[in-house]
């Protein structure tokens, strides 16, 4: 089922602060009846079946269900005209008033679930089961490209003869972790990725396993340039950096893009990406009062408000899943980070997938936000993770980094 003939099945799609049924108990929903076109609409829809939990799109692990043989047993519960029995997926629901329930085991990988009135309306929502989900993190870093330039103009003879490399090596000896560097084909001052010796294309082969490249965009200027840019423009742009990526580090360096620069791109654009590998997208999903749900890659409300609160959602148009973005490290002093993901930890929504994530320019004492403890910043959040029983993972490898 796709998302339009969602939107016109559920009336509150588009406000998802405001449940149908309040609505109609406020004022303004009361007056509205039988006046304004949408009221109607409202009104009309009464009587239809309407699947809350899960959520079109969730992706569920061990957290949100019971292990069954072969399957993880999950409860479906919706609201529904009282006093008409209710069918999930071809089996009796328990009714209460005007809620259903019903238990379904997921068995593949995804699952569609079909509750329905007898006689009447029904909805049908899909989800993933993430079979092998093991607790994970991934660590990401946008807006890198200084660093490459510095490897072109000192011509050092190792890799990690660049001191910021060094700190990504330190923190994989210390603990295992790998990273994702998101980068531009160009600097401000005139390097492009083409200026870069291949010298090194057997060093990025042998750290491959845990250091990898992927496209974040053209250059870091301007702001938010795939907003609204023709997913062509996107593609052409990812297709030059990825090309240049294979010429210096070789094949298995390479990463298809996992956080586009500024998180926002055109929805039309998320096909074109999942066909150049794109499997995993990550976004902050932040609502902000004067703009609205922003950093979301510009999907609509009720999903960015959805995957505030969870690790992982799925657009089944495209096949590309959604990640929430945990913690910024350079907005994150050391003392916050504990209690930054922590409270995650207690939330079966968010407790599975850490995505870790900073910014390149932070570290470079030239830049004006220059933070000089940025290295202990990731050290401090990787420690925690690592303590608490997460593995590294590249999101790009298998489902979400995890075991498929
Ligand atoms: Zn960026």
């Amino acid at each position: 089922m796709d998302i339009q003939q969602r939107k016109k099945e559920d009336p509150t799609m588009t406000n998802p602060t405001i449940k149908r049924r309040d609505f109609l108990k406020t004022a303004a929903g009361t007056a509205a009846i039988g006046l304004a076109p949408l009221a109607v609409a409202r009104a009309a829809t009464d009587d239809a079946v309407r699947i809350e939990d899960p959520f079109h799109g969730a992706v569920l692990n061990h957290r949100h269900g019971k292990a069954v043989s072969g399957g993880l047993e999950i409860v479906v519960s919706g609201v529904a005209p009282v006093g008409k029995a209710v069918t999930v997926n071809g089996a009796p629901a328990e009714r209460q008033g005007d809620k259903f329930k019903a238990k379904v085991v997921l068995r593949e990988h995804e699952t569609d679930i079909t509750a329905q009135a007898v006689g009447g309306s029904k909805q049908t929502v899909r989800v993933v089961w993430d079979r092998y989900s093991e607790p994970r993190y991934r660590f990401s870093v946008d807006d890198n490209s200084f660093f490459l330039r510095d490897i072109a103009q000192k011509k050092y003879a190792s890799l990690f003869d660049s001191w910021y490399l060094d700190i990504y090596r330190k923190l994989n000896k210390k603990y295992g972790a790998k990273f994702v560097l998101n980068i531009y084909y160009r600097t401000e001052d005139g390097f492009t990725l083409p200026d870069l010796s291949d010298r090194y294309k057997g060093e990025w082969a042998d750290n491959a396993d845990w250091l990898a490249l992927a496209f974040h965009a053209d250059a870091n200027m301007p702001n938010r340039p795939y907003e609204d840019a023709s997913p062509e423009k996107l593609i052409a742009d990812l297709d030059r950096v990825a090309e240049q990526i294979v010429r210096f580090a070789g094949e298995a360096t390479y990463s298809p893009p996992t956080v586009i620069h500024w998180g926002m791109t055109r929805p039309t654009a998320f096909k074109p990406l999942y066909e150049r590998g794109v499997r995993v997208l990550s976004g902050y999903f932040v609502h902000r009062a004067k703009t609205g749900w922003d950093i979301n890659y510009r999907i609509d409300a009720k999903r960015s408000e959805y995957l505030s609160k969870h690790d992982a959602m799925k657009d089944f148009d495209s096949g590309v899943v959604f990640s929430k973005i945990d913690i910024v490290c350079n907005n994150t002093p050391i003392a916050d980070v504990v209690p930054k993901l922590e409270p995650l930890t207690k939330d079966p929504n968010t407790a599975e997938i850490m995505d870790l994530f900073t910014h390149e320019q932070y570290f470079w004492p030239f830049y004006q936000r220059y933070i000089p403890d940025h290295a202990q910043r990731l050290d401090a959040t990787i420690r925690w993770v690592t303590e608490h029983g997460y593995k590294p993972v590249l999101f790009h490898k298998g489902f979400m980094g995890g075991r498929a």
